[in-house]
């Protein structure tokens, strides 16, 4: 594939060609012991990528699906919802739209949220669960996971629902030691899968929770899942193929080592961070900037679509603004398996392009 051009936008990312050879695997039956054993092999992985001993869903689906899942299965009545961008903008429209009440705390887009933040709303509002998205896509706002765990922890009794859609896998998170209720991804961001499989750790709290919740549905009933785990079988017909390409993935990730992998999204992030400052503006104020991708600020006006365009010419593609921020600001995606040396390739060609 010549025409390809290496993504610099926060997803799909790029997927290692080791990994999408995985996908062209003859099927098998998903009641044969083959897929529990395929299943059997990956869950161990992404619990130690996680930190956690938690049940995990590999659901068919793309994260959003996991945010209805969140959702359906662990707010009872009232969510607070911390909203500092689209996708968790996004976050408070599903709990409304399954028919959950639901109290916004909003912030300016850019901005993170801090433990304090979240302290101050869960006194002012009695609610069964929160929404949080961790990494703000729409903004690279990363909001303080650690902090706010440590408040949540005075709060046992509300669920603690986190969007980790575009941090998993490339930033860590200690799910049980956050006490996360439902950590939930897609596959196609940090970790670097094709889209179409998501990925959820879910306490065991969330799975008592889900017992006393109505109307939970069925395909993303947390309940279903859970009767099915024990026999590493899904209660619907999975992503085989996707499974495949997990398992390589998950291997590939912990050949690479946790450590090394979270290091290397860091100093890509700070790279990005760098030149963002030299060059434009950090769009996202500072503390809550993220290590998976980098918004930056259009302060020099230049046209991003054509900016794109002549990167299509050397080969890559980086991220326009995300709705209202289209053109105003544009993003860099530094997560999966981009290295360095990619953001290097990266930078060099926009300021060839620009002059610098
Ligand atoms: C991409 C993204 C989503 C949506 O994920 P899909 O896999 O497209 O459903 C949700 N939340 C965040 C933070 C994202 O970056």
């Amino acid at each position: 594939m010549t025409d390809h051009r290496k993504l610099f936008i926060p997803g799909p990312t790029e997927v290692l060609p080791e990994v999408r050879a995985e996908l062209s695997r003859p099927m098998i039956g998903h009641r044969f012991p083959e897929c529990a054993e395929l299943i059997g092999s990956i869950i161990p992985l992404v619990q130690h990528m996680l930190y956690t001993k938690n049940m995990i869903y590999l659901s068919t689906s793309s994260g959003t699906g996991l945010m209805e899942a969140a959702v359906r299965n662990c707010v009872r009545e009232t969510c607070l919802c911390f909203v500092n961008g689209a996708f968790s903008k996004r976050f408070m429209q599903i709990a409304e739209s399954n028919g959950k009440k639901t109290i916004p705390v909003e912030i300016d887009w850019g901005k993170g949220f801090s433990a304090r933040m979240v302290e101050q709303a869960l006194e002012q509002h009695e609610v069964d669960a929160i929404a949080l998205v961790h990494n703000e896509t729409s903004t690279a706002a990363m909001s303080d996971i650690y902090g706010i765990a440590g408040v949540m922890k005075k709060h046992p009794e509300v669920s603690f629902l986190v969007d980790m859609v575009s941090s998993m896998a490339g930033v860590k998170l200690e799910i049980d030691e956050l006490g996360v209720d439902v950590a939930l991804a897609s596959g196609q961001k940090a970790l670097a899968l094709p889209p179409g499989i998501a990925v959820a750790a879910i306490s065991g709290r969330a799975l008592e929770k889900a017992r006393t919740v109505q109307n939970r549905g069925f395909y993303f009933d947390f309940l279903n899942v859970e009767k099915n785990y024990a026999k590493n079988q899904t209660h619907i017909t999975p992503t085989i193929p996707h499974l495949y390409a997990m398992k390589k993935q998950m291997e590939l990730i912990i050949d690479e080592g946790l450590e090394n992998r979270w290091q290397r999204h860091h100093q890509m992030a700070e790279r990005v961070r760098a030149w963002a400052g030299e060059h434009f503006e950090v769009f996202t104020e500072e503390g809550y900037r993220s290590e998976t991708l980098t918004c930056i600020t259009n302060t020099r006006n230049i046209n991003i679509s054509e900016m794109n365009k002549k990167l299509a010419e050397r080969g890559m593609v980086l991220g326009n603004g995300y709705g209202q921020l289209k053109d105003k600001t544009f993003r860099i995606a530094h997560m999966g398996e981009l290295t360095l040396a990619d953001i290097e390739e990266l930078l060099g060609a926009i300021d060839e392009i620009l002059g610098h």
